[in-house]
């Protein structure tokens, strides 16, 4: 046993004992946040496509927009919206007093206007009136009513989420409602991030801006702004992200089992849930940790190349449940290493993409460019790019990201022009690089994108 041991550690890449099932970790909020916050907006204001989106945008994080099917909003600005990363919901069809037989159609009405890679699985019920429970928990993961304390409820829930999730509580903003200024919005997400609890805002419209049939209650842009700023500053307490991406990961987290097992250099996981419905296919992205003593690790799922960091004696990734192993190896160990394979573009870059310190002789190909010529130092880059096919950007818990271009080469340059990352396009969101502040050019196929973390 000793001698078993002491070859262990003498490999020098995991501590005694390696992995056992305790030694993995699924975080309680995304990143390994504290706590989390979904901002809501109702009744498909165009102010929410013209206002919320741009400044929603201006600091990467995505929000939950709930649209009245009758009411015919921006459809096209909507699904620019849903391209870019937020949730499209469902209002119901008539904003009637209450919403009960417009469920389901409802919901299959804006799927046939708005694609989406999750569909639309929450709904926010006009006026706040629960309609027939059981046909909206048949149709969507989340019902969402007005400010829990009307109904003798907390608006803030804990880390488990609602004790019912046909009436998800979220507080009102603007003028009738209890959130008005920044100060307001943040005194709520410090009071999620100390209870390891969730908090949802549901604003209209905004004070000054078109609103259409968005009139009740406006809400200062500017309190939304500060809260979005403060947040930032503030992002590896507070995850910020739409209603149904919180309410899935939540699910999918009291619902996993992750079991490691450790052979030679190599750690295999296996996440897996067995939830079910007709509704969403929980593959949201866990956070998960496990144990490892390693100074370099290379993580993949199902062979394709996982983002990962190592910190305080763990190596921390996001992994899908249920779509296939996740193997933890050192680098240059026996583990599977999917970037060597064919035709990566620039060629040069493909042997140093995991070790950038070795990569210094590789200029950036696309001429000159002077990272120094962004604007001030908080100012984020508009990030990026969003097409039909792929999407560039920089999420809020500063990863660039690269959603859709399945197979396509993508390739990080960092300031110096050094390859810091390549690896494929894996056909869905995908993390593909945190690292140092500053500016990185992105290349996805043939076009490349500026991203600043
Ligand atoms: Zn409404």
């Amino acid at each position: 046993m000793k001698k078993v041991l002491f070859a262990a550690s003498a490999v020098g890449l995991f501590a005694v004992g390696s992995a056992f099932a305790q030694d993995v970790e699924i975080a309680t909020w995304s990143g390994f946040r504290k706590g989390a916050a979904s901002f809501t907006f109702d009744d498909g204001a165009p102010s929410h496509v013209t206002d919320a989106g741009p400044m929603f945008k201006k600091y990467g994080y995505k929000a939950t927009f709930n649209v009245v099917v009758n009411w015919n909003p921006n459809w096209s600005g909507f699904q620019g919206l849903a391209d870019e990363g937020h949730e499209i919901a469902s209002h119901s069809n008539t904003h009637g007093n209450n919403m009960s037989g417009e469920e389901a159609s409802s919901k299959s009405a804006i799927e046939g206007k708005i694609k989406q890679k999750y569909g639309v699985i929450t709904v926010a019920y006009p006026n706040c009136n629960v309609p027939n429970e059981s046909a909206v928990l048949q149709n969507y993961i989340v019902g969402r009513i007005c400010n829990g304390s009307w109904k003798g409820m907390a608006d803030e829930m804990g880390k488990d989420g609602p004790s019912n999730w046909a009436q998800v509580p979220a507080t009102m903003t603007g003028a009738e409602g209890q959130l008005k200024s920044t100060n307001d919005f943040t005194g709520r997400m410090q009071k999620v991030i100390q209870s390891n609890g969730w908090a949802a805002f549901l604003t209209h419209g905004f004070q000054g801006k078109n609103n259409g049939n968005a009139n009740y209650s406006p809400t200062d842009i500017n309190a939304i702004d500060g809260a979005l700023k403060w947040a930032q500053q503030n992002d590896k307490d507070i995850w910020v992200a739409p209603m149904g991406h919180v309410a899935m990961y939540l699910k999918e987290r009291k619902a996993s089992k992750a079991q490691a097992s450790s052979s030679g250099s190599t750690i295999t996981v296996k996440l897996t849930h067995n939830i079910k419905d007709n509704i969403s296919n929980y593959d949201y992205p866990l956070s998960l940790r496990v144990k490892y003593s390693g100074s370099t690790a290379n993580v993949t799922q199902a062979g394709a190349k996982l983002e990962s960091k190592i910190d305080g004696g763990y190596v921390y990734f996001d992994a899908v449940p249920n779509a296939g192993d996740i193997v933890i190896a050192g680098e240059g160990g026996s583990g599977p290493t999917p970037e060597s394979s064919s035709s990566v573009e620039p060629p040069a870059s493909s042997s140093s993409a995991t070790n950038p310190a070795s990569s210094s002789s590789v200029t950036n190909p696309w001429g000159p460019w002077n990272p120094q010529s962004s604007s001030g130092t908080d100012a984020i880059e508009d990030i990026a790019f969003t097409n039909q096919h792929f999407s560039v950007y920089r999420s809020s818990d500063n990863y660039i990201v690269v959603g859709g271009a399945q197979g396509m080469p993508i390739t990080v340059y960092n300031h110096m022009g050094q390859v810091v990352r390549v690896t494929r396009g894996l056909g869905f969101e995908q993390k593909v690089y945190s690292g140092a502040k500053g500016a990185y050019i992105v290349r996805v196929g043939n076009r490349t994108f500026k991203v600043n973390l």
